[in-house]
């Protein structure tokens, strides 16, 4: 085992501080790294980075080595457990994106006020006039792993240290924790914008369509206000809006049809190829959840709810295509983390 890096203990609290924002962080999603010499620590794939100050979550991998398979395109840029130096914990999916940064310090998050900016077709506009005094770069969604790394590396200008990913997330580099944190905090309030006020849910509405295995969500959860404005509603019909919505809640969202039942609803879905329903909106009602739904599911219900809260009335969301769907559920590297989600 190399020896780890003297501030990958400051990592560990930063990274347990940011894990536990649901604004920030949801469920597995997101990770941090720090590099020393030919090393770089990484998170492991599907721990929490809310874990990370209680548990070893932290990976070391062959740093030169993974930044070759990327710079070829060789297809071990996409098995991260290739690299792991130590240990039996496989190194994050995305462990390539945090490799091609030259930065020690590499935060990737799915923060829901970038989120709310980055699923928008007009989203570089944006972020040119939120985004003024930082050295930032875009890229358009493609599949999380090495197509992407080798995207941001072919974006990233020599003092680039804030990335945004189309229907993804965000990046932040710096040499130090203290200065990743700063940035973080600097970039997700430059991306902030003001939440919807809340919609209250019908309950009387909703009881007349749960059954034992799907249940009202509480009064207060998120999810439930996706339901509630024509536009929200809308937006997450369209389809499924980044990656980990697919991963952990299944593509897109079911929209009850007035007086439809909980199980036609279902079997529509599966005659239209797509995974079974957990998350069911009943529009103008709210929203109901598979009674049985993972942590990690829940994480992403309330996910949506946080995002679309912050789209401003009436524009345009854009969805990942069936094929981009395709892609993520049929990746083995996210079956092991769907595999570690489901306990
Ligand atoms: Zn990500």
């Amino acid at each position: 085992m190399p020896n780890p890096p003297p501030d990958l203990q400051t990592l560990r609290e930063f990274s347990a501080a940011i894990g536990a924002d649901p604004l920030i962080i949801q469920a597995a999603g997101g990770n941090t790294s720090v590099k020393e010499g030919a090393v770089m620590w990484i998170k492991a794939s599907g721990k929490l980075l809310a874990d990370a100050r209680a548990k070893d979550i932290f990976v070391p991998v062959d740093l030169p080595a993974i930044q070759t398979a990327i710079a070829e395109h060789h297809p071990r840029a996409d098995q991260p457990a290739e690299f792991a130096l130590a240990g039996s914990l496989q190194p994050s999916i995305e462990t390539s994106l945090h490799a091609v940064f030259s930065q020690r310090i590499v935060v990737h998050v799915h923060c829901v006020n970038t989120l709310a900016i980055v699923i928008r077709p007009d989203a570089q506009a944006i972020l040119v006039d939120r985004l003024q005094g930082f050295d930032w770069a875009f890229v358009p969604y493609v599949k999380p792993g090495a197509q992407l790394a080798a995207l941001v590396a072919k974006a990233l200008g020599s003092k680039t240290n804030v990335m945004l990913l189309g229907n993804h997330g965000l990046i932040v580099a710096a040499e130090t924790v203290q200065a990743a944190q700063a940035l973080l905090t600097r970039t997700i309030a430059a991306l902030q914008a003001p939440a919807r006020a809340l919609r209250a849910p019908d309950p009387v509405a909703l009881d007349g369509y749960a059954t034992p295995d799907f249940i009202s969500l509480p009064g207060d959860h998120p999810a439930h206000q996706v339901a509630l404005s024509d536009d929200l509603t809308a937006a997450a019909g369209a389809g499924s809006l980044y990656p980990d919505h697919v991963i952990f809640l299944g593509i897109g969202v079911t929209l009850l049809a007035p007086g439809e039942t909980v199980s036609l609803a279902a079997a529509r879905r599966k005659a239209a190829g797509l995974t079974p329903p957990l998350l069911l909106l009943v529009p103008g009602a709210g929203a109901l959840m598979r009674a049985d739904a993972t942590p990690g599911a829940l994480a992403l219900a309330r996910c949506l709810g946080d995002v679309l809260l912050r789209l401003p009335l009436g524009v345009a969301v854009q969805t990942l295509t069936p094929e981009q769907n395709g892609d993520l559920l049929n990746w083995d590297a996210e079956k092991y983390r769907q595999a570690l989600n489901a306990g």
